[in-house]
């Protein structure tokens, strides 16, 4: 299913005066990708020269150089593959401006007779396709891609953020949440299963712990029943929360609200388990929030460099 609508990026045929937003957008990915731009999309009579760029290769002998003619192709409101006929005389042409290897730049796909031609040329030339798919691929991939894809394909990518929630760059460590009875990462699973709070009642006629003894994540399944065995031993009750509930921002917020009310109204945490619950929070809090602007992280910055006890909060 592919993510990027390459049809927000305006037609090339259609003088609207944003015909070559396409090339413009060429020019901007294989600049992202190291890509050193020797010649601007131009519009008018190209001479079958849409951009050319150069690549620098490093090897024991020294870099070396290698000049690319670009051929963009804008056919996603068709949806039309690419032609033998619409990229004709690769050969010809790429020789005449003096490069070494011809670049297709497509929005949709090369077509198969274009396909075997390409093939047929890779003994004599370099050769390299950016189709849909791999143009889409290589943007969602670095965050400079993801960057350009929010400019050239707003709509659509837009979506596709929304639906597939990055953590934020918060802390200099990478959130990290080890199931404690394997060690294996919870916060990179589908299912990132569950916390266990274990505590004292001091009523069961109350619906309130006396206090939290130990907190406990894992998987669900065996590595759970392993800590309730163990648990249950110490004749300790225990709460329960699926962690993919709890990185739900609404959830993850109602939660703490819930362990603050519960601390006012006097339940204990002991010394382990508040640096559990801590800890907890802090390796969750990245999934529920979004990126920080540049501004915010500014502040951030100045505001930890005042003591805490100026602002009278504690840490
Ligand atoms: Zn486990």
């Amino acid at each position: 299913m592919p993510v990027l609508d390459f049809r927000e990026i305006p037609d090339a045929h259609i003088a609207t005066g944003k015909q070559d937003t396409f090339e413009l957008f060429a020019r901007d990915f294989l600049k992202a990708l190291g890509f050193k731009v020797l010649s601007d999309p131009d519009r008018g009579a190209d001479g079958g020269v849409d951009l050319l760029v150069e690549e620098t290769r490093a090897g024991v002998g020294g870099e070396t150089k290698i000049k690319w003619l670009v051929s963009c192709k804008h056919k996603a409101s068709s949806g039309r593959s690419v032609s033998a006929q619409d990229d004709s005389n690769i050969y010809d042409r790429v020789q005449s401006n003096g490069c070494q290897g011809f670049m297709g730049f497509y929005s949709t796909i090369a077509s198969s007779g274009l396909s075997d031609m390409l093939a047929g040329l890779r003994p004599v030339l370099e050769v390299l396709l950016f189709d849909r798919e791999k143009i889409e691929e290589s943007l969602l991939n670095s965050e400079e891609g993801m960057s350009l894809a929010a400019r050239y394909f707003p709509v659509s990518f837009e979506a596709w953020k929304r639906e597939n929630p990055k953590p934020a760059t918060l802390f200099a460590e990478e959130p990290s949440l080890k199931c404690c009875v394997c060690n294996a990462e919870l916060l990179e699973k589908e299912d990132k299963g569950v916390i266990t709070l274990w505590m004292d009642m001091v009523d069961f006629t109350v619906d309130r712990p006396k206090a939290y003894r130990h907190i406990r994540w894992c998987c669900r399944g065996a590595c759970d029943t392993e800590v309730r065995a163990s648990m249950s031993n110490q004749g300790l009750i225990d709460g329960w929360e699926d962690i993919n509930d709890l990185v739900m921002p609404t959830k993850y917020i109602q939660w703490v609200m819930t362990l603050l009310n519960q601390f006012r109204s006097g339940v204990e945490y002991s010394d382990e388990a508040f640096e559990e619950i801590k800890d907890f929070m802090l390796q969750v809090f990245p999934h529920v929030s979004r990126h920080p602007t540049m501004k915010e992280i500014e502040r951030v910055e100045q505001l930890s460099d005042i003591p805490s006890w100026i602002g009278g909060l504690g840490t």
